[in-house]
C-alpha cells in the first residue's frame, strides 16, 4: 500500500492501518525504512493534543488492571486510549513479560482503545525510538491519551520518561519495608505514585504506605517545572481512586501548560529524539557498508587471538571507515 493511502486511513482511526504503520516503522528492512520515513512524516504534521502517560512498576503490581480500568474510564469520557509497551525483557530473550499474556481484555476490545504488545530490537534504546515513533502514529489516528508501559526493572524507565508528559510509579503497600527496593533514580522521575491493591485487608497498610512515600518524596530536591508529586490510593481491581489519578494528571497537563514546562519537555524530548535518530542511522550506515563487514570478521579473530585490544580494534575500524581518504 502506498504511504499516503495508509495515512490518508490513520488518520480516519482506522485501527488496522495504524497496526500496518507500526509495524513497518519497526521493521529493520531497508525497504521498509523508505515508506515509513514518509508515513512518520505525514503523521507528524498533524498536530495532536495528547497526553502521554508513563507508567511503571513490578510485574503483579497490577499494570494491565490499572490501565484497563484507567483506560475504561477515559473512552467512557469520550477520549481514545492507545497502550504501548516498552519491555526491556524482550531484548534480551525471547520471552517477554509484558507482551504475550492475553491482557487488558475488556479494553481490547473498546473501539476508541489501541493496544499495541512491545515492539521488539537488538537493543533497549532502538526499542525505545521505535516507541517514540509509534506514539507520532497513534496521535495521527486521534489517539489522545497514550500510555507507554513497562517494567520496573532495568534501565527502560529512562527511556519511557524521555517520551511522556506524566511518569507514573504503581507500587504495592504491605510488602515489607516499603521504600526497599525501588531505585533512587525511579522515584525521582516520578510525577505520581499509586499505591494499588488498596482493598480488602490492605486498606489499612495502603495508607501507611502513602504517609511513607509522601514524606520520602519530600526529601527529592523540586522538580524544574514546579511539580510536586503526589502520592494516591487505589483499587485497580474494584476500580476505586481511578478517577482521582485522572484529576490528578489533569491538573498537572493544566499547570504545566500554563507555566509553559508542557510544551518546554517536549521540545526538550524532540531534541533528544533527533540525537537518538542520528545515533541510529550512523550505526545503521556504518555496519552496512560492505568494506566494514569485510574488516569485521578479521578484527573479532584477532581479538579471539589476543593480537589486538577490543579497545584498538574499535579505534581502527572507526577510524579507517570514517576517513574518507582510506
Ligand atoms: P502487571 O503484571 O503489573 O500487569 O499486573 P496485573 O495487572 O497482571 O495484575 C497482577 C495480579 O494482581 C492479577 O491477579 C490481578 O487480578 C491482581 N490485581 C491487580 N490490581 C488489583 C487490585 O487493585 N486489587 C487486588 N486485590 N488485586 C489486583
Amino acid at each position: 500500500m502506498q504511504a499516503t493511502e495508509l495515512v490518508k486511513k490513520i488518520n480516519a482511526g482506522d485501527r488496522t492501518a495504524l497496526a500496518q504503520a507500526i509495524t513497518l516503522v519497526e521493521s529493520t528492512k531497508t525497504e521498509h525504512a523508505e515508506i515509513a520515513n514518509i508515513i512518520l512524516e505525514q503523521c507528524l504534521a498533524k498536530k495532536s493534543s495528547s497526553i502521554r502517560i508513563g507508567i511503571t512498576g513490578v510485574p503483579g503490581v497490577g499494570k494491565s488492571t490499572f490501565i484497563e480500568a484507567f483506560g475504561k474510564l477515559m473512552t467512557s469520557m469520550g477520549s481514545k486510549v492507545a497502550v504501548l509497551a516498552i519491555d526491556p525483557t524482550s531484548t534480551i530473550s525471547k520471552g517477554s513479560i509484558l507482551g504475550d499474556k492475553t491482557r487488558m481484555n475488556e479494553l481490547s476490545k473498546d473501539p476508541n482503545a489501541f493496544i499495541r504488545p512491545s515492539a521488539s530490537g537488538e537493543s533497549l534504546g532502538g526499542v525505545a525510538q521505535k516507541t517514540k515513533e509509534s506514539i507520532v502514529l497513534c496521535e495521527a489516528a486521534g489517539y489522545n491519551v497514550i500510555f507507554i508501559e513497562t517494567v520496573g526493572v532495568g534501565q527502560s524507565e529512562t527511556a519511557v520518561n524521555n517520551m511522556v508528559d506524566f511518569f507514573l510509579l504503581l507500587k504495592l503497600a504491605g510488602a515489607g519495608d516499603e521504600l526497599q527496593g525501588i531505585k533512587r533514580g525511579i522515584m525521582e522521575m516520578a510525577d505520581a505514585i499509586v499505591i494499588n491493591k488498596a482493598d480488602g485487608d490492605n486498606i489499612k497498610s495502603a495508607k501507611s504506605a502513602k504517609t511513607e512515600f509522601t514524606r520520602a518524596l519530600h526529601l527529592y530536591p523540586p522538580k524544574e517545572n514546579e511539580w510536586v508529586p503526589q502520592v494516591l490510593t487505589c483499587s485497580a481491581i474494584e476500580n476505586k481512586g481511578i478517577k482521582e489519578v485522572w484529576e490528578l494528571i489533569s491538573t498537572f497537563a493544566q499547570t504545566t501548560k500554563e507555566k509553559g514546562y508542557f510544551g518546554k519537555r517536549r521540545k526538550s524530548q524532540d531534541k533528544d529524539w533527533f540525537i537518538g535518530h542520528v545515533n541510529e542511522l550512523l550505526k545503521k550506515h556504518f555496519y552496512e557498508q560492505q568494506k566494514v563487514k569485510f574488516d569485521l570478521e578479521p578484527l573479532l579473530a584477532d581479538i579471539e587471538n589476543n593480537l589486538i585490544s577490543p579497545f584498538k580494534a574499535a579505534q581502527q575500524l572507526v577510524q579507517k571507515h570514517l576517513d574518507k581518504k582510506n
